[in-house]
Parts: structure tokens; sequence; C-alpha cells
């Protein structure tokens, strides 16, 4: 089965073409991917509207530079894969009505993918690896942690009860005057920085419940900040590195509890493992802790290339592929694309019923 992926739900402009082979692996035969970080970089965000037209304007181009590259006709597919949400609307309606027409111009069957699916199957693709495992989803918009049990099959056990962990990042950035996007310079900072300096809020350590919760640990950056006026380099550096021992400090009591309760809850599984997903996962603070936590728990690691763990076609492909293996159903033409879409039923029925 051959697939072609497109993915337009935030700031990455995204086609691929993926292959499942008959014993279910995965081959990315194309891949490719437009961020738009630039056109964001002067507004320190993603613009919705922006990253609209942007999709607008590169999507056509993309769709046939994958089908290029993977040396395919449209005939030659077998299938459509195009997220249908959750993230921004405007962009979520360009790539999935884009991958509508191509699906019934080609009378392909249309698989409508949930992102969020896409990076929790993302380590069958790279992997193969089996289920149940649990997925740490950390990007500028997700801070989740999810039992994946089967396709289609989630429980979600925490979440951000504020902000994303990403965007935690992206804003302590702004405010010490580091660059957009905020993580990759908040982690070069902390390198020369002193972690020990600035004793930063562990928001809910220590709590049963698996939740997380980062806006705190802004507002004390925040206020470290304002007490040292003017701000020296090397404050900034030791601001950065208190605040990554922080989230590691965080994360450690978060994921050790969900480690635990994956034993309980699977006590005859021999291999247990936990997948890192999202843009946060590109830093090696977060992958050394994380690395660290499962060699305690005994827990094998998975940590897929950085590329496949920010936002990109080939996992929505990929989902559409297992989704077509499974013998669940395409979609109807008349799909609509859906900001808010919850990867775990009960969470989804919840919205869905307006509650
Ligand atoms: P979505 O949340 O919808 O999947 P997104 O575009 O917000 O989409 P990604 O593209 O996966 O998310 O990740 C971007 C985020 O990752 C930004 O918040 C960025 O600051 C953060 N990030 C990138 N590199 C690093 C790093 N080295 N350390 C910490 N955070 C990082
Ligand atoms: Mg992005
Ligand atoms: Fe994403």
């Amino acid at each position: 089965l051959r697939i072609l992926g497109i993915e337009t739900s935030c700031d990455e402009t995204a086609a691929a073409v993926v292959l499942r082979h008959a014993d279910g692996r995965g081959e990315i035969v194309s891949d490719v991917v437009l961020s738009q970080l630039e056109e964001h970089s002067a507004f320190g965000g993603v613009v919705p509207e922006i990253a609209a037209r942007a999709h607008v304007e590169a999507l056509d181009g993309l769709v046939t530079e994958a089908l290029t590259r993977a040396g395919v006709s449209l005939q030659e597919i077998d299938a459509v894969a195009a997220t249908a949400g959750p993230g921004l609307i405007g962009g979520l309606l360009v790539g999935l009505m884009t991958g509508k027409a191509i699906a019934m111009a080609a009378g392909k069957p249309l698989y409508a993918v949930n992102h969020l699916e896409g990076h929790a199957l993302t380590a069958r693709l790279t992997d193969g690896l089996a289920f149940p495992y649990l997925m740490l989803l950390v990007s500028g918009g997700h801070t989740q942690l999810v039992l994946i049990k089967g396709v289609g099959d989630y429980e979600r056990w925490g979440t951000t009860i504020d902000d994303a962990l990403g965007e935690a990042f992206d804003k302590t950035a702004k405010l010490l005057g580091l660059p957009y996007p905020g993580g990759p310079a908040v982690e070069k900072a902390a390198r020369s920085g002193d972690p020990e300096r600035f004793d930063l809020p562990r928001p809910l350590v220590g709590e049963a419940r698996l939740d997380f919760s980062f806006s705190g640990l802004k507002t004390a950056v925040r206020q470290a900040a304002t007490a040292i006026q003017p701000l020296t380099e090397q404050d900034i550096a030791d601001i950065c590195a208190s605040f990554q021992r922080a989230i590691s400090r965080t994360l450690k009591d978060r994921i050790g509890r969900g480690l635990a309760r994956f034993r309980e809850r699977y006590p005859e599984e021999n291999k247990p493992a936990l997948v890192v997903a999202g843009g946060v996962a590109a830093n090696q603070v977060l992958r050394a802790t994380l690395q660290e936590l499962c060699s305690a728990h005994g827990f094998s690691f998975i940590a897929p290339p950085i590329r496949l763990c920010t936002d990109n076609a080939a996992m929505i492909a990929w989902a559409g592929l297992e989704r077509m293996a499974a013998g669940l159903p395409d979609d109807p033409m008349a799909v609509a694309p859906r900001s808010r879409w919850p990867l775990d039923a009960e969470a989804a029925a919840r919205i869905g019923s307006g509650k």
C-alpha cells in the first residue's frame, strides 16, 4: 500500500509518500517539508492568517515534488491522507480541501487524519514498535502523556492545564530577549549557565494525577529577570539553565509516575517503551532526562529522528496507512476540519457534546 500524506495544521507545509510493505514495515519514499519560520519570526509566534496563506502558496508545489521524488503518479497511489485537526483552522482547510480534491480527481479513498495520531504512531514507522506503549508529546501546542493501545485506541493520561512546554520555552526566550523560536535559543544559552542559581517552581510535582503546568514557571522567570536589571549574558544563561533544570525535575516526577502506572496496567509487558514526539524533543537536556528515567524504570526510550518528531507529512501518511491496514473506514468527502480534536474518545465525546 502506498499513500500520499498532507500536513498543514500549523506552520509547516508538508507532503510525503509512504509505503507499507506486506510484512507491516513502513518506508518513507519521499518527504518534503517547508517551514514558515521566517514568515512568523518577526511576530514572535505563528500568525494564523499568514500561515494559511503560506500553505495555499506552497502546497501544490510540495505535493508535486513529493510525487516526483517518489517517482509515482497519482494513479499509483492507493489513498490520500490529510491532517483534519487539531490545529489552526485556516491551514487545516487548505490541506484537507486539497486532499479531498486530489482523492476525488484520482478516485482514491480519503483519510482525514488526527495530527496527534500522526505523532502517536510515528515510532511504529521508524522502529516497528508494538502496542501498547506510552508517548510523551511535547511541542509548541501540546504537552501530553498518552497511552497508545492500538490504531485509533488511545488514552490520554495527562495534559497541560495551561501552557504547552514549547510555549514555555518560547515565552521564556521572549522575556529574556532571545530570538524566536525560543527552544533552541534557551537551550544554547543554558549551556554556559548555572542550573542551581535560581530555584524555580516545579508545579504539580508530587501530585498523583499526571497533568502538567508550565505557566507558573514562566512567571517565576519573569520575576527573576526583572529583579536583576540590567541582565548580563551570564544572568540570562543562568536563568535558562535553571529553567531547564526545573523542567527536567518536573518531567522526572510526572513521567516517572506515568511509567509506574503503565507497569501496573501491563505487569506482563517485559519490554515497555516510552516514545517522545514534538519539537521540544530536540532538547538534549530533556532527552537525557527521559533516557535516564527510562533506564531507571526498565523502559526503552525511543526518540525518532528530529525531522519526524516535528511536524511532517510522513507521519500523516503513515497514520492513514495504519488505519487502512487495521481495516478502519475511509472518510466521506463531507468530513470537516476540526481545530480542537482530542485523541482519546472520552475527551472527544466531551467536546462533541459541548461539555
Ligand atoms: P504542534 O504543537 O501543532 O504540533 P508546533 O509547530 O507548535 O506544532 P513543533 O514544530 O513540533 O510544534 O515544535 C516547535 C516547538 O518546539 C517550539 O515551541 C520550539 O521552541 C520548540 N523547540 C524546538 N527546538 C527546541 C529545543 N532545542 N529545546 C526546547 N524546545 C525546542
Ligand atoms: Mg511547527
Ligand atoms: Fe505537531
